[in-house]
Parts: structure tokens; sequence; C-alpha cells
């Protein structure tokens, strides 16, 4: 039995927080990686922004559609042992991840904190709209307004209402499971702070992450950490 494995049996309310490195499994570039998006291009930061999407809507339209969109990336075995995991424990997922993939493992209870990609509504009439539409084209055809994804871009805050049921699934957990994040990225890297004393925590990453004096590292490649778990349901 893994330490994980013993973790997960032990615990009552587990939330598992997850970033890019657990899609890259499925094929989705970390953006924030040395090899990712970021590095291929000159302002990253800037064609994934608020600011960029209203100066420069076809800017931002040609970088989203050609760079963010895996519509056929599938779910790798860190979502699908997530999601057994969620039918057997109490499980919530907190993901940086806007590729929907823990969505598509089955797992119900997911909070998007960063929202989903096809998650496509018009900024002019508010409707929602396929994301094969947008793919098309950014116009919605019925209104003439420019359609954008339901993410959080630069320069966009999150909800305070979503970073409420954000902090009160961390002040339940008794097990805090860290993957594929380096935990970088503010507000998220900062939810751990809301955990309750009682807490445990531990990251599976192949390099060593900060944490919190308590929490503990696996330190191995995060697919066959998950692939060796079992649940019987
Ligand atoms: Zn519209």
């Amino acid at each position: 039995m893994t330490d994980l494995q013993r973790m997960l049996d032990d615990a009552h309310n587990i939330v598992f927080l997850t970033g890019a490195g657990v899609s890259t499994p499925s094929g989705i570039p970390d953006y924030r990686s040395k090899s990712g998006l970021y590095s291929q291009n000159s302002n990253p930061e800037y064609l994934l922004s608020k600011a960029c999407l209203k100066r420069e809507p076809s800017v931002f339209y040609n970088f989203v559609t050609k760079q963010m969109y895996y519509p056929s990336a599938k779910p790798n075995a860190i979502h699908k042992k997530i999601a057994a995991a969620s039918h057997v424990y109490h499980v919530k997922v907190i993901t940086q991840n806007v590729d929907g993939l823990h969505l598509s493992a089955g797992t119900d209870d997911v909070l998007e904190f960063h929202g989903n990609l096809y998650h496509v509504y018009c900024q002019k009439c508010a409707k929602r709209v396929s994301y094969r539409s947008y793919l098309d084209n950014m116009i919605h055809q019925k209104c003439g307004g420019i359609l954008r994804p339901d993410i959080v871009l630069y320069g966009e805050s999150i909800s305070s209402k979503l970073l409420q049921r954000a902090i009160d699934i961390l002040e339940k957990a008794d097990l805090i499971v860290i993957c594929g994040t380096s935990l970088r990225v503010y507000p998220f890297a900062g939810l751990i702070q809301y955990r309750s004393s009682k807490a445990k925590i531990v990251a599976i990453n192949r390099e060593r992450i900060v944490l919190p004096n308590n929490g503990e590292m696996i330190l191995e490649d995060a697919e066959q950490v998950f692939v060796n778990l079992k649940f019987s349901e």
C-alpha cells in the first residue's frame, strides 16, 4: 500500500488541488513551464488578458483558439483515479485547469477555479454558445457580439462567491492532496492558508515545492503514483 493510498483511506474529507501537470499526460502543454506555451509567445500574459480581448479581439481569439483548445484530449490516469476516488470517498476537486478533464473523467464535485474553456458566451447578449461555433467564428451570429470563453483572464478577478466556495471546501478538508501545480499562482496558491489546523497536506510532484511545515512530499511522477491506487467501489 502506498503512502497516498493510506492517507486517502484514513481521511474523511479529501480535497485535490490540481494544476497543469495533471493535464500534461493528456497532451495539453503546461503553459507556464519552460517548454510550454508561454515560452513560444512573446507576451502571453497580454494575449490572455482582459485588455487584449477588449482592444484586439482577433489577436486574443487567434491566440486562445490556436494555442489553448485541445478538444480531442482525453482524461488520463490521474483524472480517472480521482474520479474513482470520488465514488468511494468524500472528495472535492479544486482545479486551476480550464480544460474540463476532471468533469469528463466523471468527478462531479469539481470547482473550476479559473473557469472552463468549453463554456463560451457572448459578451453582448450573454447567451451561451457551443465551443465549436466559437472555434469557427468569434462573432455571435445571432447578435453580432464578440464571444469569449468563460475563463478568468489576466486583469480579471475570481468572483467572491467562487472564492468563498473554495475556502469553505479547504476549511472542511482533513486531507489536502496537491498535484500538478507548484502553488505559485495566486489566489489559488493561497487557498491552503484556509485549511484546518488538523488537515494533512501531501504534494505529488517530481520536484520539491514549498509546503507548510507539516506538508509531505511524494517526489514521484504523478501519473505513476495514481495508476497504483486501488479503490473498491
Ligand atoms: Zn450575442
